[in-house]
């Protein structure tokens, strides 16, 4: 058999999708976008409308109530929703990862235990792998979960959880055997309900992006939860959140792409109407190389994202490697288009009257989170190296 390509044609029901998506996005989501920026405060009313329209049901088979889409389509409506509110792209992207461990390793009564609700969008979940010592290097997490008879406690933190306040559920990733032979083999990953008592936030960042998005410290003391809501057997834990990248980071490579369409076409738009030495900007040769430019990096990621999510649909072999070469492509885009539209605006895009300067400090967390662009040269590095 020849290994998926990345081939993919969008289908009659994802343009639809998408074009239902963007004119949501733009009537109801985009009014809201520079207020969330300013408050910093998670917007409950973005979420109802998301859950309202089945968007946070997209990831979801429809036996739990979901929609039962495919990669693409997610990253369809995270890069539409994000084309206008970063933050507001976020609320999907971060729902489909937490839920992702589930639908991967959960069990068949684990699966209608949660998927239900979330589907529906009334409950949300977050995912926890990161801690304070425990970045890039995810598999020196230190949270440690010991057996108990039919249950495990929890104690230790997690640092930098997206939605870990707002959330009902979080992923946790927890050491099982600390001392184990292959580090890979350390972690177990439990579904904590958020109300259990031992589960603390106890913290919330101030952030310079996706500023409506909490991230939260949380603390776990003597957190118990029972062993059935263990999510494949001890030890699968690093392997799950693995697997769950290869399908996340494409929904970040979704957010990048709509930050970095957002901020060309403002740019677009700003330099047919902005009038210096007697005519629009856009009639100048530099201001027209600068926005041709954006165009090109955001249509090539794009493109690349489209297709990574095909060939990773398909069962691609190399799936990693296709997840994080879209995060790449798509993260430096969105920081470089950002930044150039910024440019194109002169002194009107550095101030919050226009949402560029938004976009340009949204656009830095796709470069982050879910694994450093430097992260994801190590995993294509790697891929190609092995294959080799
Ligand atoms: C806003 C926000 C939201 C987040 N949301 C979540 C979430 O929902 N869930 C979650 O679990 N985590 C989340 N994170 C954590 C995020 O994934 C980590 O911050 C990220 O993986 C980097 O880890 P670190 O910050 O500890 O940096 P470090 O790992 O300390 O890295 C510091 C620098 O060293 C580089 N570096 C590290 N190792 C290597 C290497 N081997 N080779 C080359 N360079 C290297 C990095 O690229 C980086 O430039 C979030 C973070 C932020 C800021």
């Amino acid at each position: 058999m020849t290994p998926p390509t990345g081939a993919y044609r969008l289908s009659d029901e994802q343009v639809l999708l998408r074009d239902a998506v963007r004119v949501l996005a733009d009537e109801r989501i985009a009014p809201r976008a520079a207020e969330i920026d300013r408050s910093a405060e998670f917007p409950e009313d973005i979420r109802q409308l998301l859950a309202t329209h089945d968007i946070l049901g997209l990831p979801f088979p429809e036996q739990y109530g979901g929609v039962g889409t495919d990669l693409l389509t997610v990253c369809l409506a995270i890069e539409q929703i994000s084309r206008v509110c970063a933050t507001s792209g976020l609320i999907l992207a971060v729902h489909e990862l937490g839920a992702l461990p589930i639908l991967l390793a959960g069990s068949d009564e684990q699966k209608d235990r949660w998927l239900p609700d979330l589907a529906a969008g009334r409950t949300l979940i977050a995912f926890a792998l990161t801690e304070a010592e425990a970045g890039s290097d995810a598999s020196a997490v230190r949270t440690r979960a010991v057996r108990d008879g039919d249950e495990y406690v929890i104690d230790g933190g997690k640092r930098f959880i997206s939605q870990g306040s707002v959330a009902d559920l979080v992923v946790v990733f927890a050491a099982t055997d600390p001392a184990a032979e292959k580090s890979s083999r350390r972690l177990s990953a439990f579904v904590v309900e958020t109300d259990r008592p031992g589960f603390a936030v106890t913290r919330i960042e101030h952030k310079m992006g996706i500023r409506g998005s909490p991230t939260a410290e949380l603390a776990f003391s003597a957190l118990r939860v029972p062993a059935s809501n263990r999510l494949g057997e001890e030890g699968d834990g690093f392997g799950i959140a693995m697997r769950t990248f290869e399908r996340s980071r494409p929904g970040i490579a979704a957010q990048a792409v709509g930050i970095a369409q957002g901020a060309l076409e403002i740019a677009a738009r700003y330099a047919r109407e902005r009038k210096q030495f007697g005519r629009p900007i856009g009639e100048l040769q530099m201001i027209q190389a600068m926005l041709a430019d954006m165009d090109a990096q955001t249509e090539a990621a794009r493109q690349l994202l489209y297709a990574s999510c095909a060939a990773i649909e398909d069962g691609a072999g190399d799936a990693a490697r296709w997840a994080a070469l879209c995060k790449l492509v798509a993260g430096d885009a969105a920081m470089r288009v950002t930044t150039d539209a910024v440019q194109v605006l002169g002194g009107y895009g550095y101030i919050d009257e226009f949402p560029v300067e938004r976009m340009m400090r949204d656009a830095k967390i796709t470069q982050l989170y879910e694994g450093t662009q430097q992260i994801q040269r190590l995993v294509i590095a790697r891929s190609l190296l092995r294959d080799s």
